[in-house]
């Protein structure tokens, strides 16, 4: 499907208490992976879909299926397998604002980390679409609890995401169980290996969209680094946090241990923190998700399969207090800002020991990050220009244009300093830095996942 000036959600021929949903919800237009796939899922293609968690992937696919579910039905119809307890739950909940209007439609989310019984129990109510992580969607299959004859439609969010989790053998296993002739859909920031393989064993002619991860956070996304050892980089963070004042950010650490010590020192230093990592209960990891969300507490220290794929999306700030360790993850933690259009900042503590991470990183960007506090280099318009890598040749491809889906500042205008805009917005953003607080904003070139 090519690109269209101005699509709108009615273009889709959708139902219209989908419409209404979406209305109420103040979706105005579909984002770019919305376009190239709601057409393909509705005309019953099996699909790949190459995007992040923030670029409206959910619609995305769960429109199509929503617009299709026999709701005289109680059969389960449909099943999205998704990495984490936090995706599955977002994922269930959006699901239940697009479908308000639709009666009788019941969305049961299932995951380990929760009593099964009480999940048996929805299941036994009926539900046409059930929302779950691998290994207790397994779990329910092999007791018998849910049953998939019935299932026309799969989805697998964030596919990489389960392969980099150990889940992939579930997968397989969960896909044996699904009827022959149901539509499959994949979406995945990344493709690896395995996962084009289940790609090509499993899905049947896909149509191929792939939104290039620049879309998510070109323009929109202000990155800085500043190099400080690591037994310096809890002052820095708490200049940082002084400076740039954020409304509601996310710090990432490395490891469970430090993510949790980090949080303990940055309370005792008197900031309102949560710690998220997989270490938690379930239970704390609920509350903290609700009191960072509410925003009631606006600052997280969060590890990465923690936070990923988690929608929060007013977060303005993230701070890599460590850099990851795969230059992706990167991409991953950055985007969590900036969400559908909106303007973010994202801050890379780098220790000396860590320059080389930051050098595969700024290579992975195709540019280097400026540091923060110094002026900005005027940005080199070869590389803002630099094109999507292409997909796959043998299937049918679905490229869609890059195109922001909000309305921040042209490149030229901030990286110029014209006008008082970017110096207001990197006092609020950003904060000055330990510089001479050079003003000259530039907004990021481009974030290319691959
Ligand atoms: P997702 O990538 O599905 O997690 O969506 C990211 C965020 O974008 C969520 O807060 C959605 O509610 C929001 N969103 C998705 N599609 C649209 C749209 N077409 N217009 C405005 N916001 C949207």
């Amino acid at each position: 499907m090519t690109r269209k000036d101005d699509m709108r959600f009615e273009d889709f021929d959708l139902r219209p208490e989908i419409l209404r949903a979406l209305d109420d919800l103040g979706y105005e237009e579909p984002t770019p992976i919305q376009e190239g796939t709601i057409d393909a899922l509705l005309r019953d293609k099996d699909m790949i879909g190459q995007a992040q968690t923030g670029s409206g992937k959910t619609a995305a696919f769960m429109l199509p299926i929503l617009d299709r579910i026999e709701e005289d039905s109680t059969d389960l119809q449909a099943l999205v397998l998704c990495p984490t307890r936090e995706l599955a739950l977002q994922v269930a909940d959006a699901t239940r604002s697009f479908a308000k209007y639709l009666d009788g439609v019941e969305v049961v989310p299932v995951y380990g980390g929760a009593p099964i019984v009480d999940q048996i129990a929805a299941l036994g109510r009926g539900g046409q679409i059930v929302v779950g992580t691998p290994g207790r969607v397994l779990d329910l299959l092999r007791r018998g609890k849910m049953i998939l004859s019935d299932c026309r439609m799969v989805v697998l969010d964030e596919a990489d995401e389960m392969l980099s989790m150990g889940f992939i053998d579930d997968v397989r296993d969960i896909f044996k169980r699904t009827p022959w002739g149901k539509q499959t859909a994949l979406f995945s920031a990344t493709m690896p290996d395995p996962i084009k393989r289940l790609a090509e064993e499993e899905l049947h002619a896909p149509v191929h969209v792939k939104i290039a991860s620049k879309e998510i956070t070109v323009d929109t996304i202000e990155q800085r680094v500043a190099f400080c050892e690591p037994k310096d980089k809890i002052d820095l963070l708490e200049r940082f946090l002084k400076e740039a004042d954020p409304r509601c950010a996310i710090v990432f650490a490395r490891t469970k241990i430090g993510t949790q010590r980090l949080a303990d020192d940055l309370k005792r230093r008197g900031h309102k923190v949560r710690a998220l990592h997989g270490d938690m209960s379930q239970g704390s990891r609920d509350s903290v998700m609700i009191a960072f969300r509410s925003q009631r507490v606006p600052l997280l220290v969060a590890t990465d399969v923690a936070a990923r794929g988690l929608d929060v999306s007013h977060v303005t700030h993230v701070v890599n207090y460590e850099l990851p360790d795969e230059a992706e993850v990167y991409v991953h933690r950055v985007g969590r800002t900036g969400r559908v259009g909106r303007e973010g900042f994202a801050i890379s503590f780098v220790a000396k020991k860590e320059q080389p991470k930051l050098a595969q990183i700024e290579a992975l960007l195709k540019r280097k990050i400026q540091v923060w506090g110094e002026d900005a280099p005027a940005p080199d318009p070869t590389i803002a220009a630099t094109p999507a890598a292409p997909v796959g040749e043998d299937e049918a491809t679905a490229m869609v244009a890059a195109a922001p889906t909000g309305g921040s500042a042209p490149a030229g205008d901030a990286a110029t300093g014209a006008g008082d805009g970017p110096k207001r917005r990197r006092r609020r953003r950003g904060g000055r830095g330990r510089g001479t607080g050079g003003e000259g904003g530039q907004p990021s070139a481009s974030v290319a996942a691959e």
